[in-house]
C-alpha cells in the first residue's frame, strides 16, 4: 500500500470508530487547531517569509487572523448548527415530525494551493472538522516550507488518524484522486479543477471546486477616482496579486484613465515606499516558473508605472499598464500577479457586454458613486461575488458564502456554509402509527374523490397567507383524522 492509501484507509477506519461525531469531539479538535496558530505562529511566519515573503503581520492578517475567527465561530455556534432544523410542514404532515439533520458526509479531501497556503487549507478542513468528518489534508507542493511545517505541527495538535497530511506534488495528488473519498474540497485552478471533477466522478463524489479567473473591475468616472483607486491598488498588489480575488484588470472611461493611473501610482507609493524590492510588506511570485509566466504578458502592452523586474529574487514591481487591447497576452489568462492593465471602455453598457463576453468571474467589482450603475452591474452579470467600492474584503464576511460560478467554480464555504457544504442534509420524516385515516387517500383504489382530496390538500392551503394557512391548518388537524376516515373508508 502506499503512503496515499495508507493514509485514506486509517482516516477511513478512524471515521468508522464514530470518534469525530461527538459535538465534544469536534470542538476539542478545533481548540487544538486554535492552540496551533497561538502557540505556532512564528514557524508558520517564517516559513510564509521563505514562500512568499510575506511579512509576520501581512501573515496573521491575511492567514491566520481569519482562521482563527473561523474556528471561534465554528466553536460557539457548533451546537446551533448540528441541531436539527425543523422545516415548514404541509397539511399531510401536520402530526409528523418533518426536519434537517445534518450529517457528516465520511471521509474528504482537501487539495490546497499555494498562495495564502494556510487559509485556502486550514479553512475547509475547520468545516470538515466541524461537519464530523475525517479529512485527509494535502498542501500544495509549491509553498514548500508551508507545506513542511504544516506537515510537522498539524499531527501534534489533531487527531493525526482522522485528519493526516500528505505532502507531495502532482503523482501524490493523483495517488489520492484514485481513492474513493465521500466529498473533494479542490482549491486551484479551472485546469487542474478539471481533473479533480474527471477523479472525482469515477466514485461520484461530489466536489466544491474554488478556483480562480479574471476578476474585472470597473470604474466609474464619476467617483472618488481617488479613494477607488487606492482600494484596486490594495486588492492588486497584496501578495504580489497572487490572490484569487484579486482585481485583474480595470475598465473606465478613456477620460479618466491618466488619473487612474496616477491614483494607482501614489497609492503604490504610499503603501510600498520609492522602492518596493526593499519594502518588507511587499511580496515575491512564488517561484520563477510562475515569474516568466507573469513577465511574458507585459510583452504587447505598454508599461505606466513599474515594469521593474529581477529574476533572482523572484521580485516584479507593482506595475500598471495602459491602453491594453482585450487581445493583448495579458488578457488570455488569469494574472496572478502584479500587474494592472487598464482598459478604456466607453461607458457601463460596454463594460457589462465585456465582462459577458468572458467566463463568469470569481468576483467582480464596481466603483461608483450611483447606486444605479451598482444596481445595473449586480442585475446584468454574473459572478461569485461582487462586490462595490471595495476589494477583497467579501472575502472576510463569515455569513456570506464564498465561492465561484460556472467557470471560478461551484459549491461554497466560510462560516455556516463550510459546515453546510460538508454535511449532508438528511431528510428526516417521523410519522407515528396511528392516524392511518388521513393516509386513505393515497391507497389504492385511487378514485376521483380521494383525488379531489388529495388536490383539496395539497394545492389549497398554498394559496392562504402565513396566518391564514396556520389557522387552517390548526382547524383542520383537528378534523382531519375523522373526516377521512369517513369519506374515505
Ligand atoms: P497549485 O499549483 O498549488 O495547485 C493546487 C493543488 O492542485 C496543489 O495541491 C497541487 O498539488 C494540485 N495539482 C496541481 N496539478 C495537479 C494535477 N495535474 N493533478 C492533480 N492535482 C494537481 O495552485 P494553482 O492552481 O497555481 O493555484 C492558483 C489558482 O488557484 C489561481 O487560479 C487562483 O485564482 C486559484 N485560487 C482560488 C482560490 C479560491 O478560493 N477560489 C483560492 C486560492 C487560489
Amino acid at each position: 500500500m502506499s503512503r496515499e492509501q495508507q493514509a485514506v484507509a486509517r482516516a477511513r477506519k478512524a471515521f468508522e470508530t464514530g470518534r469525530s461525531k461527538p459535538l465534544e469531539h469536534r470542538i476539542h479538535q478545533l481548540n487544538n487547531l486554535q492552540r496551533l496558530f497561538t502557540e505556532r505562529q512564528k514557524e508558520i511566519s517564517d516559513a510564509i517569509k521563505k514562500d512568499l515573503n510575506k511579512s509576520e503581520v501581512g501573515t496573521q492578517l491575511y492567514e491566520t487572523l481569519g482562521l482563527e475567527g473561523e474556528i471561534s465561530l465554528a466553536i460557539r455556534k457548533l451546537k446551533e448548527w448540528a441541531a436539527p432544523r425543523p422545516v415548514e410542514k404541509n397539511l399531510l404532515t401536520l402530526s409528523d415530525t418533518v426536519y434537517i439533520q445534518p450529517e457528516p458526509l465520511g471521509v474528504v479531501l482537501i487539495i490546497g494551493a499555494w498562495n495564502y497556503p494556510w487559509a485556502v487549507t486550514i479553512q475547509p478542513l475547520i468545516g470538515a472538522i466541524a461537519a464530523g468528518n475525517a479529512a485527509v489534508v494535502k498542501p500544495s507542493e509549491v509553498c514548500v516550507h508551508t507545506a513542511k511545517v504544516m506537515e510537522d505541527l498539524l499531527p501534534l495538535y489533531i487527531d493525526k488518524e482522522l485528519y493526516p497530511v500528505v505532502t507531495g506534488g502532482v503523482p501524490e495528488t493523483q495517488q489520492l484522486l484514485q481513492q474513493r473519498f465521500d466529498h473533494i474540497f479542490y482549491t486551484g485552478n479551472s485546469m487542474v479543477g478539471k481533473v479533480i471533477m474527471e477523479a472525482a466522478a469515477k466514485h461520484l463524489t461530489p466536489v466544491t471546486l474554488e478556483l480562480g479567473g479574471k476578476s474585472p473591475c470597473y470604474i466609474d468616472k464619476d467617483c472618488d477616482i481617488s479613494i477607488a483607486c487606492r482600494r484596486v491598488a490594495w486588492g492588486k498588489y497584496t501578495n504580489c496579486g497572487q490572490t484569487c480575488i484579486a482585481p485583474d484588470y480595470v475598465l473606465c472611461d478613456p477620460g479618466v484613465q491618466d488619473r487612474v493611473i496616477e491614483e494607482v501610482k501614489k497609492s503604490i507609493q504610499e503603501f510600498y515606499t520609492e522602492n518596493p524590492k526593499i519594502c518588507p510588506d511587499y511580496g515575491r511570485i512564488i517561484n520563477q516558473r510562475h515569474f516568466r509566466r507573469i513577465m511574458a504578458m507585459l510583452e504587447d502592452s505598454a508599461v505606466a508605472v513599474g515594469g521593474e523586474n529581477d529574476e533572482s529574487d523572484c521580485y516584479i514591481a507593482p506595475t500598471v499598464l495602459r491602453d491594453v487591447k482585450p487581445d493583448s497576452k495579458v488578457m488570455q489568462e488569469e494574472i496572478f500577479g502584479p500587474l494592472l492593465p487598464i482598459l478604456p471602455v466607453s461607458g457601463l453598457d460596454e463594460a457589462i457586454r465585456f465582462i459577458n463576453k468572458r467566463e463568469k468571474p470569481l468576483a467582480l467589482y464596481v466603483f461608483s458613486a450611483d447606486d444605479k450603475v451598482i444596481k445595473r452591474m449586480r442585475d446584468e452579470t454574473s459572478s461569485g461575488g461582487l462586490l462595490a467600492n471595495d476589494c477583497l474584503v467579501h472575502y472576510s464576511v463569515s455569513s456570506l458564502p464564498f465561492g465561484g460560478v460556472g467557470n471560478s467554480g461551484m459549491g461554497c464555504y466560510h462560516g455556516k456554509h463550510s459546515f453546510d457544504q460538508l454535511s449532508h442534509l438528511r431528510s428526516c420524516l417521523i410519522k407515528k402509527l396511528n392516524m392511518e385515516g388521513v393516509n386513505s387517500m393515497r391507497y389504492p383504489p385511487h378514485t376521483p374523490k380521494k383525488l379531489g382530496w388529495a388536490r383539496f390538500f395539497i394545492l389549497k392551503t398554498m394559496d392562504l397567507g402565513w396566518l391564514g394557512r396556520m389557522a387552517l391548518l390548526a382547524v383542520l388537524a383537528v378534523v382531519a383524522a375523522a373526516v377521512l376516515q369517513k369519506y374515505l373508508q
